[in-house]
């Protein structure tokens, strides 16, 4: 006779949880658990028998395992409790289409023997890493969330009490930002890039990762903000392409140096050293500019045009490559090509990882594409998470992919292997 899943411990819970972890900071990349309760099943026991409680266990499994995708994962966690990873999470959107979807299916009752039964559940969502950079954190959000969600119509919701972590007024960020540049507490992560045509690696993407001594891994795209609001981001941008530089210093004997990217905000652009800082390191590291590739939003260059382009043009005349990151996701018009000084154009990950399942985003993609080449652009296609994405792209006439199905981003040393071991096979 079936039995319900097995509960899973907590401690062997929180150690699956550590690894995934482990496994998306690395890649800069989110998971969401969703914690499901069902209502009142002491009564369901009461008034039908543990027979029939059972069952109903057994049909909630399997309509939560029918639920996720593949790479998701359900978990039995107490008698009426369950947790729905969803791995590689898009966006908060893309967990709460999870709960409804679940909500939507308990609308169908359950039919255990003889009887038909209406099950309900309410949902508390909690989200790696801004709800919790520990796995016990994270758990215990999510509960926080299953009980708020019991009083709610519909019964789901994310975790709110604002980030657990990074709580602005116990953490004075602003200080121990200044200080981790002191303590040597950033590290830069390269994302590869290879050549679509070729098949030949093309270059890296530098990611900053800010390893804290108690809170782990900080993402970019909550402190980058804060160092812009603070000044500090002139700093952590010399030491970003400094470490940069460093790579193309150190490249492997016996490869041609590729191209390194660094992500620049539009800050910079305010205070008047960067093109001197960059000129000093490249003396420092002996570094040839050509090899660098300067990231700068669409959306940041539009707020400030002209001091941005004359910053960016007298970079580009260093030798400086310069890439539009994030492209598709500003209002630019035509007009915008004819003044930016770029070489590249980044096509936005929002358009790249939704395109099979969206004709419409692939249409974009292939306007693009053959837009920014009329421009005279090499194209970058980030956010690549299949080989298919990946073939198609290449047949639609990109020049260059980016993104998990090529690798993961790593530290240097890793990068340097991973280098090392593609050119052996391409
Ligand atoms: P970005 O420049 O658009 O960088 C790409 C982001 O997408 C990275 O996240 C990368 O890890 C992630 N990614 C790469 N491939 C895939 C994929 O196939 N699927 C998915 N879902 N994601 C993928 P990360 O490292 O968290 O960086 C986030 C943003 O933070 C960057 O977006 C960039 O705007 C900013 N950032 C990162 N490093 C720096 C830096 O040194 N300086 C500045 N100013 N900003 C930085
Ligand atoms: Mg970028
Ligand atoms: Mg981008």
């Amino acid at each position: 006779m079936e039995t319900p899943a097995n509960i899973i411990g907590h401690d062997h819970l929180e150690e699956k949880l550590s690894g995934l972890m482990e496994d998306h900071r690395g890649r800069g990349a989110e998971f969401a658990i969703l914690r499901i309760g069902i209502n009142k099943f002491r009564q369901l026991n009461i008034n039908h028998g543990y027979r029939i409680g059972n069952g109903v266990l057994i049909e909630f499994y399997n309509r939560l395992n029918a639920l996720a995708r593949n790479r998701d994962e359900v978990i039995r966690v107490g008698c009426a409790n369950f947790i729905l990873i969803i791995k590689d999470l898009h966006n908060e959107g893309h967990a709460m289409l999870a709960a409804i979807k679940l909500l939507g299916d308990l609308e169908e009752a359950f039919k255990i023997t003889d009887r038909k039964l209406k099950i309900n559940a309410g949902i508390g969502i909690a989200i790696f890493p801004d709800h919790g950079l520990e796995s016990g954190t994270l758990l215990i959000n999510s509960e926080a969330a299953l009980i708020d969600a019991r009083h709610r119509n519909p019964p789901y919701i994310i975790y709110s009490d604002g980030p657990n972590q990074i709580d602005a007024t116990s953490w004075d960020i602003g200080s121990e930002l200044q200080a981790a540049i002191d303590l040597d507490q950033f590290e830069l992560y390269f994302q590869p890039q290879v050549n679509l045509k070729s098949g030949q690696a093309f270059g890296a993407e530098a990611l900053l990762r800010w390893k804290h001594p108690d809170r782990g891994y900080v993402r970019p795209d909550y402190f980058i903000p804060i160092a812009e609001q603070t000044n500090l981001i002139d700093g952590i941008t010399d030491w970003t392409i400094r470490a940069a530089l460093r790579l193309i210093m150190d490249w492997p004997v016996g490869s041609k140096p590729l191209k390194v990217s660094v992500n620049l905000s539009p800050k910079v652009f305010d205070s008047e050293g960067l093109i001197e800082s960059i000129q000093n390191s490249a003396a420092i590291f002996n570094a040839n500019l050509n090899h660098l590739t300067l990231e700068v939003t669409e959306s940041a260059l539009m707020e400030d045009m002209s001091t941005g382009i004359s910053i960016l043009k007298e970079l580009k005349s260093m030798g400086v490559n310069i890439s539009i990151d994030d492209f598709g996701t500003g209002f630019s018009s035509m007009n915008y090509f004819k003044n930016i000084p770029a070489n590249e154009l980044k096509i936005d990950q929002s358009f790249v990882s939704n395109m099979l399942e969206n004709p419409m985003d692939m249409h974009i993609v292939r306007s693009m594409i053959s837009m920014a080449q009329g421009f005279g652009l090499k194209v970058v296609a980030e956010g690549i998470e299949n080989g298919e994405t990946f073939d198609l792209l290449k047949t639609f006439g990109c020049d260059v992919a980016q993104g998990l199905y090529v690798s993961n981003p790593m530290p240097q040393d890793k990068f340097i292997e991973w280098l090392e071991q593609y050119n052996e096979v391409c």
